[in-house]
């Protein structure tokens, strides 16, 4: 069944330093009986005015703008000064109805921008007829407006030229989303930081070091010696979405690597030395590969898994990658699949991600339970699509809501057989809940929409984000190395 049209209320509340957005559906679930349709209306609570609709699609066209179909990325990274120099270019077409294009970039500025070409033209980025930074009222991306018209048939080429400064402290350069706070790549080249664009991926890296350095990422990492330096080169080899590109370049004398091949699957493990045992991660692998498999089928990435092991903290799940302390491995892992493979189409709906992989670990465990029959919640509405990062309601309240579902279409197992049937289905191809809902109902017969605007779309309380809260920073990925690495680099 297709989705039937939904359309997204917002109302601006002025007390609230975030909009609250209430979405509301018009039921338009052609009910037919006897040969007559009608339909049914959410009741919309009196205290919240009804303001203008907006359609989804149209938001996403106008906010984000371009779609990007190819990125060639070069990185070079110069430890010892701090520094990255960056290039990278950019193909892409202009979304729907839009002309005037805009990349996100957030280190952008005229003192790190060395050069603008759009098309064969240099744009001067102190020239406001050229280029004029933005931010949007609906989500704390910034992005750099190109003021050129673009066709919407045409295969546009950009270009962008800079240097930024760059430190970890640790003499390693890698990828640091945390798509909590709606931090991407975006943090080092220019892209689009919107789970549903997808796009190849080709970057290069290269660093000016007299040390070696070691390189594990996402995809295929091809490795060329060039004048005595390594370079890497990391190809997704598909589209992905920016946000979830991984790397690691560390210095090869302060890890531990090892690769095996676990159920079919190519697993690279590399960490600090005298850090976390590597064995260790591998054991857990040995199980929880061939159970997702089982349950939920092959393995997604064909180049495997690369994992870089952390001493503590939580994790990151990447394409085909993940940096993860040990606890935090099956639950990264798992993204491999709904988050990396299967992909939400907004931050937003960036809730089912983490419900389904939660619920699948509480579950298993035996301590999942529904949400009670009065729940409501505005995890979804409680913001934008073209907002970055996720309501960590997610996790809990989330995973509440799956079991909900889970145990009315019949329990764990039936709802494992529709995570598999998701899977083989919408892989790469991004969903919103609505979809979502929508894929229950094909599979199981139960219409849970109305349910659903209850439990994630309604609810008083106003969003949150862990970026808007002071101590909540338990989702963040910890690289500090061992002492002995430490003190190398003080
Ligand atoms: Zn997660």
């Amino acid at each position: 069944m297709k989705s039937s049209l939904r359309i997204i209320f917002f109302n601006k509340n002025k007390n609230s330093i975030e909009y609250i957005f209430i979405l509301l559906v018009l039921l338009t679930l052609p009910l037919i009986t006897g040969g007559c349709v009608t339909e049914e209306a959410i009741t919309i609570p009196e205290e919240i005015p009804q303001p203008d609709p907006v359609d989804e699609n149209d938001l996403m066209d106008s906010i984000l703008r371009i779609d990007i179909q190819n990125m060639d990325v070069k990185l070079e990274y110069i430890p010892d000064e701090d520094v990255l120099i960056g290039e990278s270019i950019i193909e892409f077409s202009m979304r729907p109805g839009q002309m005037i294009p805009l990349i996100h970039f957030d280190p952008a500025g005229s003192d790190t921008i060395g050069n603008i070409n759009l098309n064969g033209e240099d744009l001067d980025i102190n020239d406001p007829s050229d280029i004029k930074m933005i931010t949007f009222e609906e989500t704390t991306q910034e992005g750099i407006e190109l003021l050129r018209e673009c066709g919407n048939d045409e295969v546009n080429i950009l270009i962008i030229k800079y240097r930024i400064g760059y430190s970890n402290g640790y003499g390693s350069f890698y990828s640091d989303v945390n798509d909590i706070y709606g931090v991407g790549n975006e943090a080092v080249f220019p892209s689009i930081n919107c789970p549903s664009d997808l796009s190849t991926h080709r970057i290069t890296f290269s660093v000016v070091s007299d040390r070696s350095y070691s390189f594990i990422g996402s995809g295929k990492v091809t490795e060329i010696e060039n004048n005595n330096n390594l370079k890497w080169i990391l190809d997704t080899e598909r589209e992905v979405a920016s946000y979830t590109v991984m790397w690691m370049l560390v210095p090869e004398e302060d890890i531990d690597f090892e690769e095996r091949v676990i159920d079919g699957v190519d697993v690279r493990i590399m960490t600090y030395k005298e850090s976390v045992s590597i064995d260790s991660a591998f054991e857990i692998l040995e199980s929880w590969l061939p159970e997702l498999r089982t349950n939920i089928g092959v393995f997604p990435m064909e180049r495997g898994l690369d994992v870089f092991l952390t001493q503590g903290g939580g994790g990151m799940e990447y394409f085909g990658a993940t940096i993860t302390s040990l606890s935090a491995l099956e639950h990264e892992v798992f993204h491999m699949y709904f988050g990396c493979s299967v992909v939400a189409k907004t931050y937003r709906d960036s809730w089912w991600d983490e419900a389904i992989n939660m619920w699948y670990e509480y579950s298993a465990a035996g301590s999942s339970s529904p949400v009670i029959q009065s729940f409501s919640s505005n995890i979804v509405s409680g913001r934008t699509p073209v907002s970055v990062g996720f309501d960590d309601r997610a996790y809990n309240d989330g995973a509440r809501v799956i079991e909900s579902i889970a145990s009315e279409m019949g329990g764990r197992e039936i709802f494992i057989d529709f995570l598999s049937h998701i899977y083989s289905n919408y892989i790469f191809s991004p969903f919103n809940t609505f979809e979502l809902i929508d894929y229950i109902l094909e599979f199981s017969g139960i219409d849970f929409e109305e349910r659903m605007i209850n439990w994630l779309y309604s609810g008083a309380r106003v969003y949150y984000s862990a970026s808007e809260t002071n101590g909540r920073d338990y989702h963040k990925v910890d690289m500090t190395p061992p002492e002995n690495i430490r003190i190398k680099y003080q």
